[in-house]
């Protein structure tokens, strides 16, 4: 298949499961298959019921999803567990370590350091005047160096031992393991990485730049003359030449936005954006790299969307870098990060709308088993809460789900800093639920209704 390297998804999964996948695919590596021992282990620790071949046979549909019944979790018994176990009862030894041994008639004691700036010391025995043989540097390498069962080998050794002195291997073998105890301690402890090259002077230029202008981004042609005023709207691929045309004559600033997904469209979409270039359309909205290159040889005007995932100000110093004209940045940032930002390009936030929470090929509402012929535009799905969330299906652009209330900043304008221009941006709304929305916005209020800040305040734990 001309795969390089396969990830193992371990996230949420108890040290069993890890250890059974990891040990299926050394396996397979190794002999190209796994013996129907482990795999009955890792089906009993994770899923019963099987597993699925995700996309990798292009089937989609209900086969899947992985359905995980309670017995399912529950049903792996203690036996199992200890033949899991097992796999990993050897600890690899991976993390190199120096020690540093000190003997003279005062005292003893023993350094350990890793390479990422931890250390740990323990202090030994008093030494005592040696009758026979003293203590030299072999054996002393020889005690330390057993580190077996830790996960950390000997890379360096260094020492000082005075001579004529000697010390049990017992009173080695104790510091050593105080030691490693320790520094295993120590490594738990996760140390912030510095946030790197946020340059103050364009960060202070940003600081206190309020947003003079919005742009509106719509999916249906339901579109007042109300949005006059700003400053571009983006509308889907949808919109054919007459309409685009129509909101070029109304006055409108117009962007089309190349979908987040194609599959199997990016030709057809390829030739609509030529299409719209004759219009007089020269932008896009993209939101991926691969929508990027596209616009790029087209030679298009492109504007950034959330999809980038635009986070930092090295990553809008990338957008810059590729002739990216201003981006929305990332939607799972604070306003308070926000605000600190570098970089040179204006950039956004989605102030107002239902911001997307997945998007998938793998359509959920079609598993009720009629498949996405009954599947109408705007759906729900309910999750465990009773919490509606609206999905919009659409096999050519994948299924989007939508979070189930808007996201409004409205009234929090004066919170809102370092940035040039929010985005209103609509999903499923109908007019009445725009008008509201643009109500909200223009006079600095919010709904009765339920709404979210999103993680502009929360952000991502
Ligand atoms: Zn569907």
């Amino acid at each position: 298949m001309g795969i390089a390297s396969a990830k193992i998804e371990g996230r949420m999964k108890r040290p069993e499961y890890v250890a059974a996948a990891t040990a299926a695919c050394r396996q397979s590596l190794d002999n190209g298959a796994v013996s129907p021992e482990l795999y009955g282990n890792l089906e009993a620790v994770f899923s019963r019921s099987g597993f699925t071949q995700g996309y990798y046979e292009g089937k989609t549909g209900l086969s899947m999803f992985g359905i995980r019944s309670k017995e399912n979790v529950q049903s792996a018994d203690s036996k199992i567990f200890a033949a899991i176990h097992e796999l990993y009862k050897k600890e690899r030894q991976h993390i190199p370590v120096d020690f540093a041994l000190s003997v003279d008639e005062q005292e003893s004691s023993l350094r350990v350091a890793d390479s990422d700036g931890n250390s740990c010391a323990a202090l030994g025995a008093v030494p005592e005047k040696a009758l026979k043989v003293a203590l030299d540097r072999e054996r002393a390498e020889k005690s330390i160096g057993k580190t077996g069962g830790t996960p950390f080998f000997m890379r360096n050794f260094d020492c000082y031992i005075k001579e004529g002195l000697t010390l049990p291997a017992s009173a080695l073998n104790s510091m050593r393991s105080q030691c490693l105890e320790g520094l295993s301690e120590v490594r738990k402890t996760l140390r912030p990485v510095p946030f790197k090259s946020v340059q103050r002077h364009e960060t202070d230029t940003r600081m206190n730049k309020k947003p003079t202008n919005y742009r509106v981004r719509f999916a249906d042609y339901d579109i007042s003359d109300s949005y006059l005023d700003s400053e571009l709207i983006y509308v889907t691929c949808a919109f054919g030449d007459d309409k685009l045309e129509e909101l070029l004559d109304r006055g409108f600033a117009v962007a089309v936005e190349i979908p987040r997904a194609m599959f199997g469209i990016e030709n057809k979409i390829y030739e609509h954006l030529r299409r719209v270039q004759k219009l007089g359309i020269n932008e896009v909205l993209a939101n991926n790299v691969g929508a990027v290159e596209m616009a790029q040889s087209l030679g298009m005007d492109i504007h950034g969307g959330f999809g980038l995932n635009l986070t930092n100000t090295e990553a809008l110093h990338w957008a810059e870098k590729q002739g990216i004209m201003d981006a929305e940045v990332s939607f799972e940032l604070t306003l308070e990060q926000i605000s600190r930002l570098g970089g040179i390009i204006p950039i956004g936030i989605i102030s107002m709308g239902r911001l997307p929470l997945m998007l998938t090929r793998n359509c959920p509402i079609q598993n009720d088993g009629k498949g996405c012929k009954y599947c109408t535009y705007a759906h729900t799905i309910r999750d465990r809460k009773g919490i509606d969330f609206p999905v919009t299906c659409n096999h050519d652009v994948g299924t989007e789900i939508l979070n189930s209330v808007p996201v409004i900043l409205a009234d929090r304008k004066h919170e809102v800093k370092g940035i040039d221009f929010e985005v209103i941006r609509y999903s499923i709304e109908d007019s009445r639920e725009k008008a509201v929305l643009l109500e909200h916005f223009r006079n600095g209020t919010v709904p009765k209704e339920k709404y979210t800040r999103g993680l502009y305040y929360r952000g991502v734990e």
